[in-house]
């Protein structure tokens, strides 16, 4: 039996890949898709695999209401995205969001209304292993190094910053990294010259057209410097961990934050 599978920001970048994700895997059925921005269309076409058959609709709650998809996936927006999550949880279907913006406590209260529904949902602001991988070294290199600083670099239609991976990186350095005591009073010529900052790591966010996602955490000692970077150079690179999540994401009710809980 397949995984009934509903993509919500179906048009988007990241939808447009999920969509195809799904359509290729052979355990799951993509049976619709909703996105404003092209309601009426097939989405197969816009998704550039010729017709599917999966006409887009406008609204989310009459979509999962019509079909009873067994998975949500959302790639929407984060000005959306609490919204939506919660039309979904609240109709008792497992949900996926790769959409990035949430805040801590909206990720309680989804977690909250899971519990109660009986449902998972896995977040993950970077679903890409590599980006994974690095979020977990830097957590290992953070108990050795007094400096870190992160760099986050994305397209230039990204919308929210920092991005949801470098502050999940600045959390997971949190839990281990000892900041130092402050050697300078800085003087700052133009406000936000040192980024922004999480618990003392100081986030740089970077936009311009012709990335996709990358990340640099930099760190520096007496003597020395470490840096360890992921780049994203196709939205490829987050479809197996997308696909993984709509598989596993019923294994689990309330919130799971991080690919790493699925994949360690
Ligand atoms: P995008 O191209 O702007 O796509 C978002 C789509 O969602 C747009 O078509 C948008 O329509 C639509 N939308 C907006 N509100 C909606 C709603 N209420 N219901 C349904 N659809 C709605 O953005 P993207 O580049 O695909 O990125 C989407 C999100 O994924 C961002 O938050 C990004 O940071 C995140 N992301 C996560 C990962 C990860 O691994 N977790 C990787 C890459 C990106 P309009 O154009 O009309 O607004």
């Amino acid at each position: 039996m397949s995984l009934r599978v509903l993509v919500n920001g179906a048009g988007g970048r990241m939808g447009k890949e999920v969509v195809k994700a799904v359509c290729r895997a052979a355990d799951m059925e993509l049976v619709a898709a909703v996105d404003p921005a092209c309601a009426g269309q097939d989405i197969g076409v816009a998704a550039g695999l010729g017709e599917l058959g999966v006409v887009v609709d406008a609204d989310l709650a009459q979509a999962i209401q019509r079909v009873q998809p067994e998975r949500v996936v959302d790639f929407t927006m984060p000005s959306t995205v609490a919204a939506n999550a919660r039309t979904v949880l609240s109709a008792g279907v497992h949900l996926v969001i790769g959409t990035t913006g949430l805040l801590e406590q909206d990720l309680q209260k989804l977690d909250a209304l899971a519990r109660e529904q009986r449902v998972g949902v896995v977040h993950a602001p970077n679903f890409a292993l590599g980006a994974v991988l690095m979020m977990r070294f830097a957590r290992e290199a953070a108990r050795f190094f007094p400096g870190v600083e992160i760099i986050e670099l994305h397209h230039d239609k990204k919308r929210d910053a920092p991005s949801g991976t470098a502050i999940k990186t600045a959390e997971m350095i949190k839990e281990v990294w000892r900041k130092p005591e402050a050697g300078v009073v800085e003087e700052l010529k133009l406000a936000g010259a040192r980024g922004s900052d999480f618990a003392g790591v100081h986030i740089h966010s970077v936009r311009l057209p012709g990335l996709i996602a990358h990340q640099e955490v930099l760190f520096g000692g007496p003597g020395q410097t470490l840096t360890i970077r992921h780049d994203s150079m196709d939205r490829e690179s987050f479809m197996p961990g997308v696909l993984l999540a709509i598989r596993k994401v019923a294994d689990f009710q309330g919130l799971v934050y991080g690919l790493e809980h699925l994949l360690f």
